[in-house]
């Protein structure tokens, strides 16, 4: 249980404000995350690791000299926004180039992907390189499906020592995939974990199970089994790992024993008593191994083995300094020359202009009415969508749709106050949407709302035909970006019936408030339809079994959300008066 706590939604933010406050001389916080207190006097390719908060000393703890350059700080198991990731390597970029790296992810990749375009698009030089070392969350024929665990921390350990050492971007990124793909881990949990305020652990295991194969969002075990002594664990997580040995790997091994959170220390040291001679049997050296916190699941009770295969290029990256809050390894320090950092004013955004017609400053007011009923309909279900995504995935879906709705409808009256057109009111909550809600769901819904925005335009109030063309561009973002096809268990299959039938039903002549019942309707059937299905993108893949007779949290979302918007977006759309602001 996670005791120490103000407001449960302000957590991540906290803790990061607490912890840069501590570690001061290593760190300064930035808009998204934190960097490096100190700023290269060369430049250097910026390593900046990733990804949600609650896996503590991941991802900000590895910032310093040998280790990350930065590290973007998301919600607690959600992905940070793209916009986050932009501002940090904003702050943190000296010259040389930017890698992102993180576990494999479909929020991270997509959001880290985002602001790597607009980075690029700056003339900045910068590159991803995805963790996937977890054994248990896709066959080996399957390789590049699997998510990232605790093989991050010797994934990015490899890349910060290379970059200290001077060495460009694609030798960066070269020496870090090298490093991923000689990495495997294999995860087991003893009991669940709790996010700050809820009432009930996000899984629970029998009292005297284990669950073989966890991922670090608390997604539960691949089977469960009664749990074991620690010496039949160490065989088991060992014969596991062993037997996914890479090709043409040596015998120099780097280990890394890891607890999830709640596991102690000597619970740890009693597990090693059996890996280490059973590796040393099987006629590895182990070099420099590790065992403690280094990739947790806020307070799990659990284990991880890692192994990662070293050969002459690897092994001095490994084993080069490193200083940072929360591991140091000999002694390392900032080069010569330098430069403290002072507080700047990076990321930060200044207030737009809106040009737009009467017209659809009148369709604005409706826009921000329907976001407002998306608002109150989210705060209801909230705790009932996240129970249904902590079934196969890492419950976090009705969360990140409260934070992401909470802040568009924010962002959407202030951009009427502003005096901006429909276009204007729903990208700037598009965008605001993406910001805090992180997560698969949040980047899809933010890029959606934008290009509907985009579609809809300043200038006039849009009719049934333009409403359509304005659902399908929703509609064709998130297919571009997530890449779901009908079928994979996605809030795709709520989404792509309900533009079908919208855009058809006005076709035929229907009027937009008919049209948009009538698309609802398909949409709701079609989510709950999903129950049918097993996963085939996003966290709850692995564990697609476990979703069969649970509809997908993010199509069941969808369906209802557009239900509420409906009334909003047509009436005005067909209404001889302005629609008033509430
Ligand atoms: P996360 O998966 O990052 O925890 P959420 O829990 O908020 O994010 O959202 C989960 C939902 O996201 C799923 O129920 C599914 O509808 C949707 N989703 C996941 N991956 C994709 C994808 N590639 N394309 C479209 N929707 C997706
Ligand atoms: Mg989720």
């Amino acid at each position: 249980m996670t005791k120490i706590f103000n407001d449960p939604s302000e957590f991540a933010e906290e803790a990061l404000a607490g912890f840069c406050d501590l570690h001061s001389d290593l760190v300064r916080q930035v808009p998204g995350g934190a960097v490096r207190r100190h700023r290269p006097a060369q430049p250097k390719v910026v390593v900046l690791a990733g990804g949600g908060s609650g896996h503590y000393p991941a991802f900000a703890g590895l910032i310093g000299p040998g280790f990350a350059d930065g590290a973007v700080v998301g919600n607690i198991f959600t992905s940070p926004s793209a916009q986050q990731a932009y501002s940090v390597a904003k702050a943190a970029e000296s010259g040389a180039g930017v890698v992102f790296t993180y576990g494999n992810y479909a929020g991270d990749v997509m959001n880290f992907g985002m602001a790597s375009d607009r980075l690029a698009a700056e003339g900045i030089a910068v590159e991803n390189v995805l963790v996937t070392d977890d054994i248990a969350s896709a066959p080996p024929s399957d390789i590049a499906k699997r998510r990232g665990i605790a093989g991050d921390f010797t994934v990015f350990k490899v890349m910060g020592a290379a970059a200290e050492a001077g060495a460009e971007l694609s030798e960066v990124v070269r020496l870090g995939r090298k490093a991923n793909d000689r990495t495997r881990t294999i995860g087991s949990a003893f009991a669940g974990c709790t996010f700050p305020g809820a009432q009930a652990p996000l899984f629970t295991l029998p009292e005297g199970q284990m669950g073989l194969g966890l991922g670090i969002h608390g997604e539960p075990g691949l089977h469960d089994t009664g749990l074991p002594s620690a010496r039949e664990l160490g065989q088991e997580l060992v014969s596991r790992v062993l037997a996914e040995t890479p090709p043409g790997a040596g015998q120099r091994i780097a280990v890394i024993l890891n607890g999830l959170g709640s596991t102690k220390h000597e619970e740890l040291f009693v597990l090693w008593g059996t890996v280490a001679p059973l590796l040393r049997a099987a006629g590895y050296t182990l070099v420099m191994p590790e065992a403690g916190e280094l990739v947790t699941s806020l307070d799990m009770a659990g284990v991880s083995l890692t192994v990662t295969w070293l050969d002459d290029e690897l092994e001095p990256l490994w084993i080069a300094p490193a200083e940072t809050p929360a591991y140091r390894r000999g002694t390392a320090t900032e080069p010569d020359g330098a430069i403290t950092r002072e507080e700047t004013s990076d990321g930060g955004t200044s207030a737009a202009e809106f040009a737009a017609t009467d017209a659809s400053r009148d369709y604005a007011a409706a826009c921000v009415a329907a976001i407002r009923a998306a608002r109150t309909l989210l705060h209801g279900a909230e705790e009932r969508l996240g129970r249904m995504d902590a079934i196969a995935g890492d419950g976090d879906h009705g969360r990140g749709m409260v934070r992401g709705v909470d802040a568009a409808a924010d962002a959407a009256a202030a951009a009427l106050e502003a005096g901006a057109g429909a276009g204007d009111v729903l990208s700037a909550a598009g965008d605001a949407w993406a910001d805090k809600a992180g997560g698969t769901s949040g980047v899809l819904w933010g890029a959606g709302l934008r290009a509907f925005g985009e579609c809809v335009g300043n200038t006039a109030r849009p009719d049934g035909s333009g409403l359509a063309g304005a659902v399908t561009a929703f509609a064709h973002r998130i297919v571009q970006l997530g890449k779901a096809d009908i079928g994979d268990k996605t809030m795709v299959d709520a989404l792509l019936p309900f533009a079908d039938n919208f855009a058809r039903l006005i076709a035929d002549g229907q009027e937009p408030g008919e049209a948009w019942t009538g698309a609802a309707s398909a949409a709701t059937a079609a989510a709950e339809a999903t129950a049918g299905l097993l996963p085939l993108k996003g966290r709850a893949r692995p564990l697609a079994g476990k979703s069969l007779g649970t509809p997908d949290p993010g199509a069941t979302s969808l369906a209802m959300i557009f239900t509420v918007m409906g009334p909003h977006f047509t009436a005005a759309a067909t209404a001889a008066d302005p629609v008033e602001a509430k």
